[in-house]
């Protein structure tokens, strides 16, 4: 049974790519970057192992009751470290009519030349592929979902294609939870200001891009 270690997932999130996404984090990162928001996804034998198949069946069940459910992201973590394992989960929500947006720390044109056949599946299965390590010194919120001016988006089919004149119209946020038990959780892009403000609030797990 085939599974992917991941580091988070949140069900539906506006934040992560076009419209209503489920999103999804990996866990595992050997490029480290510095000032990376996201260290804790970076332990390779972190997180929790999850079925794939499970993880179609709560995909089919979100899409049930919000059917604006848009696609899936992948993120991390890095996913090309579980490429295969995501591109199996990326072609069974594609068959859903789901998209699929991933985001990677290596560059395109390292993944493109890898030959390695998940790296090239997962290409394959990818609508908009947002690539390129974040890097502290070319920090930039300018533009949705990324946060340094390295990182490129690759419109890799022609789901996402008509939004490539308009990227910079679009804001980027951040979405912020306060669950039952008292704890916050965040996601998205944060100016260092935010991140202040969410620590004062006892703010942990981050999954935010800065
Ligand atoms: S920013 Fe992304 S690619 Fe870079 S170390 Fe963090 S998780 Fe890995």
């Amino acid at each position: 049974m085939s599974t992917i270690r991941i580091s988070r997932i949140v069900k539906e999130t506006k934040v992560e790519g076009p419209g209503l996404r489920y999103a999804l984090w990996v866990q595992g990162c050997p490029i480290r970057c510095e000032g990376c928001f996201n260290p804790h996804t970076w332990d390779m034998n972190g997180g929790e192992i999850r079925n794939i198949d499970d993880i179609v069946c709560e995909i089919e069940a979100v899409l049930g009751t919000s059917p604006e459910l848009e696609g899936i992201t992948l993120l991390g973590g890095e996913p090309f470290s579980q490429a295969y394992e995501l591109s199996v989960l990326a072609r069974k929500v594609k068959g859903m009519g789901l998209s699929v947006v991933t985001f990677s720390g290596y560059d395109y044109e390292t993944i493109r030349q890898s030959g390695h056949n998940g790296w090239r599946r997962l290409l394959q299965e990818t609508d908009l592929l947002i690539d390129g390590p974040f890097i502290q010194s070319l920090h930039d919120l300018s533009r949705p979902w990324i946060g340094s001016r390295n990182q490129q988006y690759r419109f890799l089919t022609n789901r996402y294609k008509e939004l490539e004149a308009s990227l910079t119209s679009i804001d980027n946020k951040l979405e912020i939870r306060l669950h039952p038990d008292g704890t916050i959780t965040a996601n998205g892009m944060a100016r260092i200001s935010d991140l202040e403000l969410l620590r004062e609030l006892g703010y942990q797990s981050k999954e935010v891009k800065e």
